[in-house]
This record gives C-alpha cells, sequence and structure tokens, in this order.
C-alpha cells in the first residue's frame, strides 16, 4: 500500500497548527455560578494554575442564570453550570440544558443518590434548627415538626418560603409523608411565626440570638461560618444559641447539595470535563469543606475544619436529593395556600 508523500516537516508543521487551535480552544471556560461564596476564589484559582485554563465566571442568581442560559440557545457561551440546590440541578436538567456527561472519575467517586446523568453534587449541606439556649428547651425542638407545635407560638423566624432552601426541605417533607401533612406543618410554621419572613439565614440566627425569635433553620455551612468567626458580635451570637440535627430518630437531617454540569452548547467542551474533574478531586473537595464549610461528597477526603468537626456526625436523610425536584412545585403552591412568603 502506498501513501502519498508528505514531507515530515509539513507534517509537522499541520500538527502544530492543530494543536495550536485545539489549545486556543480549550484554554478558557465560561462559568455560570450562582455560588456566592467569596472562599470559592481558591477553587478556581487552583483549577488555573493547574490546568492553565482561565476561567470567565459569570455569577447569578439561581434561577436568573437558568433563564439567560435557555434565552442564549446554542449561542450561549456557558461551559459550566455551577449552582446550589439539588432542585435547581434537576430544573436545569429538566429544561433540557445539560449535557450528559461519561466520566468514570465521577461515577466512583461521587455517590449514585447525589448524581444525575448530566450533573454531579460536590458538596452537601445539612438544614438544621438553630434555638435560643434561654428562651427554648432543646428537647422542644428535635424535630422539623417540632417548629409547628403551637408550643413554640410567637417563636419562630425563617427566610423567605419561596427560598431554594425551604423549598427542599419542604419537597422532602412531602416525599416522606405526603402532601396533607405537608400543608399541615407549612400552616403551622405560619401560625408560629415572630415576624414576617425576610433575610437570609444568618440574618435568622442573628434574629435567634438578639431575642427576636426563639428558633430557626439555617444551613450548616452559615452556622460554621459563625462558628470561626473571629468577630467578637458573632462569638457573642453563638454562645446564646444551640444547634439540632433534626429528626433522628426519623429520615434524618434534610440535607442539599451544591453541583453543577456541562451545557449542551459548551464551547469548551474539554476545559469543561476537565473542569468537573477536578471538582472532585480530594483538593477541591477540601476548598468545599475548609473554605465554604460544606461536607465534601467524596469518601475519606481528609478535611482539617474545627468548626465541622464541633459540629460532628449526624444521620442524614438518603432521599436521593434529584427526588426533590418532583416536589418542588407543589411545595410552592403548599407554602403560598399556608401563607408562607
Ligand atoms: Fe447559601
Amino acid at each position: 500500500m502506498r501513501f502519498p508523500l508528505v514531507h515530515p516537516s509539513l507534517a509537522l508543521c499541520l500538527c502544530v497548527a492543530l494543536a495550536g487551535s485545539v489549545l486556543a480552544e480549550e484554554k478558557e471556560l465560561n462559568l455560570y455560578s450562582a455560588r456566592h461564596y467569596q472562599t470559592d476564589e481558591a477553587l478556581y484559582s487552583t483549577f488555573t494554575r493547574q490546568t492553565g485554563i482561565k476561567i470567565n465566571r459569570i455569577e447569578g442568581k439561581e434561577d436568573e442564570l437558568l433563564e439567560r442560559i435557555k434565552n442564549e440557545g446554542a449561542n450561549s457561551p456557558a461551559d459550566i453550570l455551577l449552582t446550589v440546590d439539588a432542585a435547581r440541578l434537576a430544573a436545569a436538567h429538566e429544561l433540557g440544558l445539560l449535557a450528559p456527561v461519561k466520566s468514570k472519575r465521577l461515577e466512583s467517586r461521587i455517590p449514585a443518590n447525589l448524581r444525575a446523568d448530566d450533573w454531579f453534587s460536590f458538596s452537601t449541606r445539612a438544614r438544621v434548627i438553630v434555638y435560643a439556649k434561654d428562651s427554648v428547651k432543646a428537647e422542644d425542638v428535635q424535630n422539623y415538626a417540632d417548629l409547628a407545635d403551637p408550643k413554640l407560638k410567637g417563636k419562630v423566624c425563617t427566610r423567605s418560603g419561596s427560598h431554594p432552601y425551604n423549598l427542599s426541605l419542604m419537597a422532602s417533607i412531602i416525599a416522606h409523608q405526603g402532601e396533607a401533612r405537608a400543608e399541615e406543618w407549612a400552616k403551622g410554621v405560619v401560625a408560629n411565626f415572630a415576624r414576617a419572613p425576610k433575610g437570609g439565614d444568618t440574618d435568622q440566627i442573628k434574629a435567634v440570638a438578639a431575642g427576636e425569635c426563639g428558633v430557626t433553620l439555617a444551613n450548616t455551612y452559615y452556622v460554621a461560618r459563625l462558628m470561626r468567626s473571629d468577630k467578637a458580635e458573632d462569638k457573642k451570637v453563638m454562645e446564646k444559641v444551640g444547634v439540632v440535627w433534626p429528626d433522628q430518630k426519623g429520615y434524618g437531617t434534610h440535607i442539599n447539595v451544591s453541583g453543577g454540569g456541562m451545557l449542551k452548547h459548551a464551547p469548551h467542551k474539554q476545559a469543561a470535563l476537565q473542569f468537573l474533574d477536578y471538582l472532585a478531586s480530594d483538593e477541591a473537595q477540601r476548598y468545599f469543606a475548609d473554605g465554604n464549610n460544606e461536607w465534601p461528597v467524596v469518601a475519606g477526603v481528609k478535611v482539617s475544619n474545627p468548626a465541622l468537626e464541633t459540629l460532628g456526625k449526624f444521620k442524614a436523610d438518603t432521599l436521593p436529593v434529584g427526588s426533590l425536584a418532583m416536589y418542588r412545585a407543589k411545595a410552592q403552591v403548599i407554602f403560598d395556600r399556608a401563607g408562607y412568603r
């Protein structure tokens, strides 16, 4: 068999040119992120240092980012969507925005209940009960159900019922107990409100410490952030409050995730795959834990976070996080009906 003759130097030229164009294409990554944590800076810069791939980050609120990607369609520059809340990841899937990813590394490192074909969780957080030690007894707030008990009348404050953290908690209650009991719970919580929902989780913890309310719900990383704070005012806050892992005798504490996926129209697919793999590396997993006080999804990753250590071990709800999305719309309807704004 004869091959057409190509001068070796020409072949080399062609090769270099091709490699050059691939490199030029892949040395950038457009990241649409709904994570709003300052400590993520190190997470991204380490990736750039390791790979030479520059990250262009666009931050936005969860729903806005989904809307934006949808509207940009095939012209979207977005390679990766990173967001918080499992229902949001599932929504991106439902909208057909994500590309299926086959990665042995992701499959072997991330537990099956924390991923789908086209999205992956990279960290978990739990939704805990925080109470005022001087006005509420720990034994009265051991379960989410307790927040609806008339015993706590005028003592409960939370962030908005439209917020994904509360919607996903509500979705888990619907999944476990059905709509009727979930609605009863929502009505009971609303009847116990110390004030109309406002602010974020940290604001609620501070309100509990200030005596404006007696009990609230908060994601663990907000609690841990206050625990690790050097500010005298934060230390005072944490002296006044107690933290409870809810439902330890039942389904376990509700957990949610932060995660992401590659977008269907990603212009830098190779870089996107590299980035997803990187997020499941020991090093990146440690950033989630040590930087933002979340738990790694990869088993056996050594973290050094005194606050997470102090919080200790707990029984987590094992409901596959993707299934929270199924009840998300219902959760909003029930909250609306209950007047949980
Ligand atoms: Fe948050």
